[in-house]
């Protein structure tokens, strides 16, 4: 897929990633439809787009609320005339172990609520836009691409029970997908970062931080426009779909 002119929607692009995202094919003169909850931010991330030259507009939505996410993408396809890519990249972190032991005793447990918020944003959000993205492209007859942002935590990682899961479902959703929907046009593929320099890795206990940088092969974080280059990578290879990119620095989990 050529990027100039495509209308591309991309999820949590306030700050870190989608931001990366937003400005990387801002400079291929995409369209872009660019969503999250934080809207001071996003106005900023729209003001960086539109300095590049590219149409960029921003959607206040909660990508965990079926009811806003059929809203959103209605709007979208209206505004723009239809959706070409769809970028699910919106995430959260609710980190905790799932029993903790102090002295031979259970102090602390992963709740509920904490588990419920990771699916619902990470996992279920996906599910949300990739079922009303499909329906546009599909009623509209236009080929695209979803890409699924999971993480190399999808391996299963200590503190993350949570966001472990997600992550993994969202590479499930990837391949369920691209099967599905090939069919129609439409491919879809996944990232899987290591950690890289945003918000929130900045929001990780700086001893955790330190210790996962120092075991990255490549001895640094990545960088958000890493990702974003990855991303750029699937909108652009027609044969890439129902696999997920590792952006890592060679780190394993
Ligand atoms: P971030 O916290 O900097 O940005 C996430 C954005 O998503 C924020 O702007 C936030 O407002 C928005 N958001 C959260 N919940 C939302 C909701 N319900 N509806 C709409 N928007 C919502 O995170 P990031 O580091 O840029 O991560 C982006 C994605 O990449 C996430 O899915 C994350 O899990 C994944 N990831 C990040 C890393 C990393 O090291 N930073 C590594 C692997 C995977």
């Amino acid at each position: 897929m050529e990027i100039t002119n495509k209308v591309i929607i991309i999820t949590g692009a306030a700050q870190g990633l989608g931001r990366a995202m937003a400005e990387r094919f801002a400079k291929h003169q995409a369209q872009l439809a660019l969503v999250d909850l934080n809207e001071d931010k996003l106005t900023e991330t729209v003001a960086h787009c539109q300095a590049f030259g590219a149409k960029a507009s921003s959607f206040i939505a909660n990508v965990a609320d079926e009811t806003s996410v059929e809203d959103l993408f209605e709007q979208i396809s209206h505004h723009f005339g239809g959706i070409d890519a769809l970028i699910n990249n919106a995430g959260i972190l609710r980190d905790r172990m799932l029993v903790k032991v102090k002295d031979g005793k259970i102090v602390n447990k992963m709740s509920l609520a904490e588990w419920q918020s990771v699916i619902d944003v990470n996992l279920t959000g996906l599910f949300l836009c990739g079922r009303e993205c499909a329906t546009k492209m599909i009623e509209k007859q236009r080929p695209g691409v979803i890409i699924n942002i999971s993480s190399i935590a999808r391996a299963g990682n200590i503190g993350q029970t949570n966001y472990a899961a997600a992550k993994a479902g969202a590479v499930s959703l990837t391949v369920t997908w691209a099967k599905e929907l090939a069919r129609y046009g439409i491919r879809c593929a996944a990232i899987a970062p290591g950690f890289i320099g945003t918000e929130m890795t900045a929001s990780m206990k700086p001893e955790a931080l330190e210790r996962m940088t120092s075991q990255i092969p490549l001895g640094r974080m990545g960088t958000p426009d890493e990702i974003a280059q990855a991303a750029e990578f699937i909108l652009q290879n027609d044969y890439f779909s129902g696999r997920v990119v590792e952006v890592d620095g060679a780190f394993r989990l």
